[in-house]
C-alpha cells in the first residue's frame, strides 16, 4: 500500500515527547494563513512510498519513544496511516496524529468514513485544529497556536468528551 509523504525525521525533539520518529503526510486542504509547510499542500506532489518501507526504516530507529504523524494533512491518508499506526502500536510505540481537523469535526467524519475512525482508533494522542494565525503562541509544546489541542485520545473517546492531555 502506497502514500504521498513529504518527507520523514527519524530523531525529533518537538513533535510530541521524548525522541519521535515523524511521518510528514504529503497532501492538505485546510489554506492555514501563515502555514509553515505550504509545500506539503499539493495532494499530487511529494513523494510515494510504501507504508511496508516506512514501517522498516520505524524499526530501525531504536531509540525512539513514539512515531508521530504530521503533516500536511495525515487525515487525507488515514487508511494507510491507520495501517501503519497498528504496526507501531505491535512495536510498543505510543503515537501522536496531528490534523487541521477539530476532535469533534473527524468524529463526525468517522461516522461515515472508516478509515478516518481507525486512525482515530489507534491514536493515542491528536493534536487537532487549524493553524490560526492570530492565536499563534510560540511558547505552546508541540503546536503553534492556542486553539490546537493536544487530546488524550484514548480517555476522551471512553469519557465522551475532550480530555486534554498535559504535554509540557
Ligand atoms: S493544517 Fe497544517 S499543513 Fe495544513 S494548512 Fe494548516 S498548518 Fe498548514
Amino acid at each position: 500500500m502506497e502514500m504521498r509523504i513529504a518527507g520523514t525525521e527519524r530523531e525529533s525533539v518537538v513533535d510530541g515527547p521524548g525522541l519521535r520518529f515523524v511521518v510528514f503526510a504529503q497532501g492538505c486542504r485546510h489554506g492555514c494563513r501563515g502555514c509553515h509547510n505550504p509545500d506539503t499542500w499539493n495532494q499530487a506532489g511529494g513523494a510515494l512510498i510504501k507504508v511496508e518501507d516506512l514501517l522498516e526504516q520505524i524499526k530501525t530507529a531504536r531509540l525512539i519513544k513514539g512515531v508521530t504523524f504530521s503533516g500536511g494533512e495525515p487525515f487525507l491518508q488515514a487508511a494507510q496511516l491507520a495501517w501503519l499506526g497498528r504496526e507501531v502500536k505491535k512495536l510498543g510505540l505510543d503515537l501522536i496524529t496531528f490534523t487541521g481537523y477539530t476532535w469533534e469535526v473527524l468524529l463526525a467524519l468517522a461516522e461515515e468514513d472508516n478509515a478516518v475512525r481507525e486512525l482515530l482508533l489507534v491514536s493515542d494522542y491528536i493534536v487537532d485544529g487549524p493553524f490560526i494565525q492570530e492565536e499563534r503562541d510560540l511558547e505552546l509544546p508541540f503546536r503553534g497556536s492556542r486553539n490546537q489541542r493536544v487530546i488524550d485520545a484514548v480517555r476522551s473517546r471512553q469519557a465522551g468528551v475532550v480530555i486534554e492531555a498535559g504535554f509540557s
